[in-house]
């Protein structure tokens, strides 16, 4: 028989990107004692030219989870981060704020938090004159055709920092704000931080949580009893515990903003910037939530990209190559399946919007004297909706259960059309003001 270690605490926090941060930090800084519970490791970002990103993937041991398939046509990767910090390790640092509608139909202002994080964290939009090569040139094609193409603000530690190519997968320069320096925050408060263990479920009795079970890498089975439960786990993770911890509707709606990435080059004469390029420089929200913007994938997702669309002799052609982003505000059509599988359809209106996207994105690589265009595979990561507020939480995030409640992108109610992190953060200091004047933080 095994031993089940039992550990006790006021609050545990499952999973630590940033909703789970955003909670940890505010109820540690008020004197709560938090445990955070994460099933990946701890990677603090690595100096030098050769980072090592499959550590945000939660390395070997975890890819198969983090690199996910859809089960449904067309197959959509999926990525996620396992890592202290969540998906902001490998993030580009874009922060756009949702349209206030999407949550004032709910009964939800975010105004003050997201004010409040504007004051705590440095967000400002790069300089035209720090745009690289060739985010200038497909900045200067767009607004050419009279598309409003700006500077997309991002999360900043350190501006001053910053160099190009340094804001994705990783940030070598510590010029890039990622959620593991508020859980680094959580724990200076006095938060407990539990790396390599997975929560499998919440123990409920009488429809209230005493707490969570969960497997520790080297320590086995643990028992946290807790008075209040936060799931903070992402668009995977959440509803996967809830449905484990007896909420089978969790795991439905499910949005992921698909996106597909447009390549041409330029003529063999010109050698553009070699370096690679920070992400989402620069770009446009267009109606109906279609993005454009200018993208930069690592040289081994160029090549698979090539692979996987068949496309020849372009494989040295990096320094002539324009890339731009089309991502869409998908439907809530996708789901969770019972062995955990992801099934995402696209609707009629998402393929519209795609298509819509395309003919945009042809048309500024075109105008910036790009040819030979094509388009990659569609992929996502951002996946969302799956807790939604509304059907699996109230408007104060709390589940059926009496004192579980969520805090991550699975809350948001549909696709926002933009980048999730402020928002998630936003909800997720929300929550902690929720429970701290509730007196169950
Ligand atoms: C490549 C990439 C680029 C992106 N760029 C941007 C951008 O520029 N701007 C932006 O706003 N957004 C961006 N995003 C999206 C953004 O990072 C995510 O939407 C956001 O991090 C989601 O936050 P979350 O708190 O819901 O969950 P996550 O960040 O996914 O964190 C959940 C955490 O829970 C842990 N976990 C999961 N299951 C369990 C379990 N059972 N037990 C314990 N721990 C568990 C995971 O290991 C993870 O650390 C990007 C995402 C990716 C992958």
């Amino acid at each position: 028989m095994t031993n089940t270690e039992t550990m006790t605490t006021e609050v545990v926090v499952v999973g630590s990107g940033p909703g789970g941060a955003a909670v940890a930090r505010k109820l540690s800084a008020a004197g709560r004692r938090v445990l955070i519970l994460e099933w990946g490791d701890d990677n603090p970002p690595e100096p030098g030219l050769f980072p090592n990103p499959t550590r945000y993937f939660g390395g070997l041991r975890l890819m198969k989870h983090s690199i996910m398939k859809t089960s449904s046509a067309p197959v959509m990767k999926m990525v996620r981060g396992l890592t202290t910090g969540g998906s902001t390790m490998m993030y580009a640092g874009v922060c756009e704020e949702a349209p206030p509608e999407k949550f004032a139909a709910h009964g939800i202002d975010l105004d003050d938090e997201i004010r409040a994080i504007k004051k705590d964290i440095v967000i400002r939009p790069l300089a035209d004159e720090q745009l690289g090569e060739k985010a200038r040139m497909l900045a200067q094609s767009a607004r050419q055709l009279g598309l409003p193409w700006k500077n997309c603000d991002r999360f900043f530690l350190d501006p001053a920092k910053f160099r190009q190519g340094s804001l994705f997968m990783g940030d070598r320069t510590g010029a890039r704000w990622d959620a593991r320096r508020w859980v680094l925050d959580a724990v200076g408060h006095g938060a407990t931080l539990l790396n390599g263990t997975r929560c499998e479920k919440v123990l409920i009795e009488q429809n209230r949580a005493i707490g969570v079970q969960a497997v520790d890498r080297n320590k086995g089975a643990l028992r946290i009893q807790a008075d209040t439960v936060v799931l903070a786990a992402g668009g995977i993770g959440s509803p996967q515990i809830l449905r484990n911890s007896g909420l089978a509707e969790a795991g439905q709606s499910l949005c992921n903003d698909p996106y597909l990435i447009a390549f041409g080059y330029v003529g063999k004469d010109r050698r553009l910037s070699g370096r690679g390029e920070s992400n989402r420089q620069a770009g446009v929200l267009l109606d109906g939530g279609v993005t454009l913007a200018d993208a930069t994938v690592p040289g081994m997702v160029y090549m698979q990209m090539l692979k996987e669309q068949g496309i020849r002799g372009r494989m040295f052609a990096g320094r002539q190559a324009l890339s731009l982003l089309v991502e869409i505000a998908d439907d809530s059509d996708g789901s969770l399946d019972a062995e955990g599988g992801i099934c995402k359809h696209l609707t009629a209106r998402d393929l519209e919007k795609l298509e819509y996207g395309k003919r945009v994105a042809r048309d500024i690589l075109q105008h910036a004297g790009a040819r030979d265009i094509w388009f990659s595979r569609i992929a996502a990561v951002h996946p969302a909706g799956t807790c939604r507020i509304g059907e699996i939480v109230d408007a104060d995030l709390k589940t059926r259960f009496d004192n579980v409640y969520v805090a991550d992108a699975s809350v948001l109610p549909e696709s926002l059309a933009v980048p999730p992190v402020l928002t998630i953060l936003a909800l997720g200091g929300r929550l902690a003001g929720h429970l701290l004047r509730t007196g169950q933080g």
